[in-house]
């Protein structure tokens, strides 16, 4: 049986304030793990997130755990061991660290924003006028800053509906249908950790992209028949 030092343990407590009795410790389980930190002495783990809500405000509460493992052959052990598999695995890639070919969920659900350079190259691009982009594809919604003229007009009224330049809904394949030209909220999404990921479609696939979206042109009038 180990004998312990009181005096030294009663020092350690006054210093740190850690419990000295088996019944002062935290022995509720180690649910819900938010992060595993790792040094070259302790081991430290965030559980039991809660987050509580006020009228104006969260309170966000976690619990710890930290244990000195690097004096514990078990632990120094199984540390190895992650170190051992993370050198196997340092070149290898997150599935999803690019689109499945045809995904477009983010192109329905989201609005990107749209700056006046992004409507400005959207319009170079679609050989339009700034006014006539705006007025065709932009809600226009000025941020209080100013940097930001509105978002992408939708195919239809609802939040879920496509982006105006998706292209592709027929055959499932889609595509943006103004890539180089797309606004800066479009190229700054990323797919790594993407949650609306289309988990249906193949990852190693090869097809074609279809024509790039072309506006609809104003026809000339003859009494008042397009022509
Ligand atoms: S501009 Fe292109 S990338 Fe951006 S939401 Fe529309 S279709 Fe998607
Ligand atoms: S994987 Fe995610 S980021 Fe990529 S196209 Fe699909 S929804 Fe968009």
């Amino acid at each position: 049986m180990d004998t312990i030092d009181l005096i030294k343990l009663r020092k350690y407590a006054a210093r740190t304030g850690q419990p000295t009795h088996p019944e002062l410790l935290d022995a509720r389980p180690l649910e819900h793990v938010n992060r595993i930190e790792i040094d070259e002495e302790h081991i430290t783990i965030e559980f039991d997130e809660k987050t509580t809500r006020y009228y104006n405000a969260n309170e966000i509460t976690r619990r710890e755990w930290v244990y000195k493992y690097n004096d514990d052959p078990v632990f120094v052990n199984a540390v190895a061991r992650v170190i051992e598999l993370a050198r196997s695995h340092l070149r290898d890639m997150p599935e999803n660290v690019a689109c499945p070919p045809g995904c477009a969920q983010c192109c329905s659900g989201y609005e990107p924003f749209v700056s006046r350079a992004d409507v400005q190259r959207i319009a170079d691009h679609l050989r339009m006028s700034y006014e006539e982009t705006m007025r065709r594809y932009v809600v226009e919604r000025p941020s209080a800053d100013g940097y930001h003229v509105g978002w992408l007009r939708k195919v239809g009224d609802d939040l879920g509906d496509q982006c105006v330049f998706l292209m592709g809904s027929r055959s499932g394949r889609h595509y943006c249908g103004v890539y180089e030209a797309r606004p800066h909220d479009c190229r700054d999404f990323t797919p790594i950790g993407c949650d609306d990921v289309d988990t249906s479609l193949p990852r190693k696939t090869t097809w074609k992209i279809g024509p790039a979206f072309q506006p609809k042109r104003r026809g000339r009038r003859r009494n008042g028949k397009r022509l």
